[in-house]
């Protein structure tokens, strides 16, 4: 279906925050999508960085990275994830990106000596860059999530955009969703709708009325309360949506729909509301998913597991990769700095598969060699990720190769062997953000490996975020004692995937399959992974 004006929907959040607005705004996407229409997520962060690519992973989890090399919010891997299309740099922005634009007009002198203001200059480059996605991709609707919570100072030059967009495009071309929250009060049994009054009312001094609600909640709203959320926040009683809490976030499409999330927006909008949405190959996944006929027992070792979202694609992609399977992938989130020589048969005997996560710097590294080195002696699979795979390399070069000390000059720059070195294009940056080997690059998957069996072909395209790779120099000697250089970039050489042939399954992968995992097309090397585990 083709709309003759793209329609735009923004998802708000109140009450407080992690209330999921990506994975509503990724459902509703979700439904919008299977009803034949062309949609696109976005996400705008209130925060002063750029991009995610410099923070912390404590601080907001992972950090996504799109086909075009964007490090982004891992909200975008949730809509990738359900939508099973890809996202871009315009999918999301910052108050950063959204600062350096408009500072950068103002030294070209682009203001013609106008005093550069919130209104209209910020809040008019906000507007560009959410209108910019939908004429330059030709979407039906754009949905744009603004992330933080309303009430946040941040936040307000935001929502002031969207009061703005909703009056330049009329009420039939733009909607609002404000997600909130009902908590239950144990001590007098009720649901309580207060904080959810109070959070429309604070939209609402924004000259913002929400169209649509969505309440979350652990127990199911009454109609009662649902008229009284209704009377006292101007919208319609059908325009209340329960979302209740499901046992996995690939639930809640279905959940709006029995809610008619869907039907509501469309009606909205002025779109007629005809096919039922096709949810065939979803629900398949949701029952495969349900009905697992065994479990697999996976250790993750990194440095960030205490925040589970710091590896967020990664544990997604195991979730589509055990449904494809039928089989339940239980996550064991090991500490890499809890593993040392004494403790390693302890913490991963009983393991049926070892993935060594991505990182940087030499925080717990020694302990993801020493699992790598567990992994390689006791033919348990193995798959590792970027940092993961250069982790298997520098283990093999000191305990196979015998070269005492190799190491990656990441974490030691005068190591007599430098088996992950630095990129030729990285010497000589000195700048942080944005400047790491970013988005997809080819590689070429030579036949009779464990890596061409999964994908089925030679020519395959994944999406890197790194600054060191595999020193070509010693390949020879790699290759000769076992360990084989199985993908490369046909372009420039580099080595991609790393195979041990003897191994029951030993693959470690310089970029990053996590980010192109979805439900629909759980990754191959996941679900190859996950298959080698299940049958240890
Ligand atoms: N720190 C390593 C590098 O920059 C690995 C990066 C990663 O795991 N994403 O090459």
């Amino acid at each position: 279906m083709k709309l003759k004006q793209t329609k735009y929907i923004f998802v708000t959040g109140g009450v407080t925050s992690s209330l999921g607005k990506g994975i509503i705004s990724a459902s509703l996407a979700k439904l919008l999508q299977s009803r034949g229409f062309k949609v696109t997520i976005q996400k705008l962060d209130p925060y002063i960085n750029i991009d995610p690519g410099t923070l912390n992973p404590y601080e907001h989890g992972e950090c996504y990275v799109t086909e075009d090399g964007a490090e982004t919010d891992l909200d975008l891997g949730h809509y990738e994830r359900f939508i099973d299309l890809p996202t871009s740099k315009a999918n999301n922005v910052t108050t950063g990106k959204v600062y350096q634009s408009v500072i950068n007009k103002e030294r070209k002198g682009d203001y013609l000596g106008k005093t550069v203001q919130i209104i209209p200059h910020i809040t008019d480059e906000i507007k560009r860059r959410i209108r910019l996605l939908a004429e330059k991709n030709d979407y039906d609707i754009v949905i744009t999530e603004i992330g933080g919570t309303v009430g946040d100072i941040e936040s307000l030059p935001y929502i002031e955009s969207v009061r703005q967009l909703k009056w330049d495009l009329g009420s039939q071309n733009c909607l609002v969703i404000h997600l909130t929250l009902v908590p239950y009060l144990a001590a007098t049994g009720e649901l309580k709708t207060k904080p959810t009054q109070h959070s429309v009312k604070m939209l609402q001094e924004n000259g913002i009325q929400p169209d649509i609600l969505v309440l979350r909640t652990e127990r199911e709203l009454s109609e009662d309360l649902r008229a009284k959320v209704s009377l006292f926040c101007n919208v319609d009683k059908q325009s209340v949506i329960e979302s209740i809490n499901v046992s996995t976030i690939y639930e809640v499409p279905m959940v709006m729909k029995k809610e008619k999330l869907d039907v509501v927006t469309l009606t909205k909008l002025g779109i007629p509301v005809k096919e039922e949405p096709e949810l065939g190959p979803w629900k398949d996944f949701l029952n495969k998913l349900k009905s697992p006929s065994k479990d697999v027992k996976i250790g993750l070792i990194g440095k960030y597991v205490e925040l589970h979202d710091a590896y967020k694609s990664i544990s997604e992609s195991f979730i589509h990769a055990g449904a494809m399977n039928e089989c339940r992938v239980e996550l064991e989130y090991i500490h890499s700095e809890s593993i040392d020589k004494d403790s390693a048969e302890e913490k991963l005997r009983g393991l049926q598969g070892i993935l060594v996560a991505p990182g940087f710097g030499n925080r717990g590294l020694e302990g993801k060699i020493i699992a790598t080195k567990y992994a390689r002696e006791n033919n348990v699979p193995f798959l590792g990720i970027c940092l993961g795979m250069q982790c298997a390399v520098i283990e093999f070069a000191r305990n196979v190769l015998k070269l005492d000390d190799a190491d990656s000059s990441e974490m030691n720059p005068d190591t007599p062997f430098p088996v992950i070195d630095l990129m030729e294009e990285q010497k000589g940056l000195t700048k942080k953000g944005g400047t790491m080997r970013l988005g997809a690059y080819k590689c070429e998957v030579k036949e009779n490996s464990k890596s061409y069996d999964a994908y089925q072909t030679a020519m395959v395209s994944e999406r890197h975020r790194h600054r060191y790779e595999f020193n070509n120099e010693y390949l020879d000697k790699f290759e000769k004692n076992g360990m084989h250089a199985v993908g490369i970039n046909p372009d420039s050489e580099l080595v991609e995937i790393m195979e041990i042939p003897g191994h029951r399954w030993y693959v470690g992968v310089q970029f990053h399959p996590e980010y192109r995992s979805t439900v629909l097309h759980p990754h191959p090397l996941f679900s190859s992974f996950v298959k080698a585990a299940s049958e240890v």
